[in-house]
């Protein structure tokens, strides 16, 4: 007699495989999944936007566009007190589509720095007219294990076999090249797994923050931003702080760790994941606000918030022309700390999300006329 599974055991198994490969996230993971995974590379940035207006529009009182695709949020407060900016940029690194060749590999151009050996065997997505197209980014076959491939020897394989069938698929030059890389919590539940935290995670914070100022009495005006085309050309922020006009600004963005095995230390960097908001000190683009850093730091010194410092040698954020936007803005960068630098796959942590959204929370709550008056140079009397 020949035996079968019923269907019901076939259900109950396909639904134990489910559950084993799809987790129960909370609000803060859910928002931050869709953060994550919106595809917004500089330029392209709508996605991302279209997410980030989303959880913004029920926390503030007004949401306004520049001509360049950024977001301002408009959050006011008991009194039309100091005006602060709160900025995060919208854009992702990735890349465009150069050319195809007459195979069909498709050839690419990068948008932000990306380094060439985390981008081997990467699943991408081209964003074309006609919706997304998948592909794999590789070279050819005779690679020696040590070399680093130039980017000039990669292509996007999409699986077809001539230009003709990569045209009809909607590619064409310029099209937004995005990493297929899926949200995931690990399994120590506070690290977190995705792409893009460069800088989502920082547009995380800012919803994070707003939530918190619906409950809490602030006497200013915050203006939270999201900028666009940071990873290229610092763009977006040049145009949000004009029409911002910020007595004051603190930018979002993300810094490597030090705390990986091995013959990987950096000396400039001390930040450790899970151990805080980390306070930047010098990046090649900016000496933050000496006041400004200061009073923030006895603040998370005041309220034992969790918090680091680096000082970096190079690299450079938003905080670049905010800062010297007309006489000057006292401007503080505030990062979180994320293994896997410009990758695909980045790991950052539950407890430095949170320290740095009630960091932030803090500092909106505590500023006002006196206290911006205190930050800013006085002439002689
Ligand atoms: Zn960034």
């Amino acid at each position: 007699m020949k035996k079968t599974i019923p269907t019901f055991i076939i259900a109950l198994l396909l639904s134990a495989l489910n559950a084993l490969f799809s987790q129960d996230l909370d609000d803060t993971e859910k928002m931050l999944q869709e953060l994550s995974e919106a595809p917004g590379v500089s330029g392209y940035e709508e996605p991302a936007a279209q997410v980030f207006m989303k959880y913004l529009k029920p926390l503030v009182d007004e949401l306004q566009r520049d001509n360049l695709g950024g977001v301002i949020a408009i959050k006011k407060g008991t009194a039309d007190g100091p005006r602060v900016m709160i900025d995060a940029h919208l854009d992702e690194i990735g890349f465009m589509v150069k050319r195809i060749d007459e195979n069909g590999f498709v050839k690419f151009f990068p948008l932000g720095w990306n380094f060439s050996q985390q981008l081997l065997d990467h699943r991408v997505i081209i964003h074309t007219r006609q919706g997304p197209v998948l592909g794999v980014l590789n070279t050819g076959p005779d690679i020696a294990e040590d070399k680093i491939i130039p980017r000039a020897d990669m292509w996007i394989d999409v699986g077809v076999e001539n230009r003709a069938e990569a045209e009809a698929l909607g590619i064409q030059p310029a099209d937004p090249i995005t990493h297929e890389s899926k949200f995931a919590v690990l399994n120590n539940r506070k690290f977190l797994l995705g792409k893009a935290w460069d800088d989502r995670i920082g547009l995380g914070v800012i919803i994070g923050v707003l939530k918190n100022l619906i409950k809490e009495k602030h006497q200013n005006m915050v203006f939270a931003t999201g900028s666009v085309q940071e990873e290229i050309t610092l763009a977006g922020a040049k145009t949000t702080v004009e029409a911002v006009k910020p007595d004051i600004a603190i930018t979002l963005d993300i810094d490597v760790t030090n705390d990986l095995p091995a013959n990987t230390s950096i000396d400039y960097a001390q930040p450790v994941l899970g151990k805080g908001v980390v306070i930047i000190l010098h990046t090649a683009e900016m000496l933050p606000h000496v006041k400004l850093r200061q009073w923030v730091q006895s603040l998370a010194e005041e309220l034992k918030i969790p918090h680091q410092f680096m000082l970096e040698e190079g690299g450079g954020t938003d905080a670049g022309p905010i800062h010297k936007w007309n006489l000057g803005v006292p401007t503080l960068d505030l990062v979180i700390s994320q293994r896997y630098y410009h990758s695909a796959n980045g790991i950052i942590h539950r407890d430095d999300y949170e320290s740095t959204v009630r960091l932030i929370t803090e500092i909106v709550k505590r500023l006002n006329k006196n206290t911006l008056d205190e930050l800013v140079f006085k002439p002689l009397k």
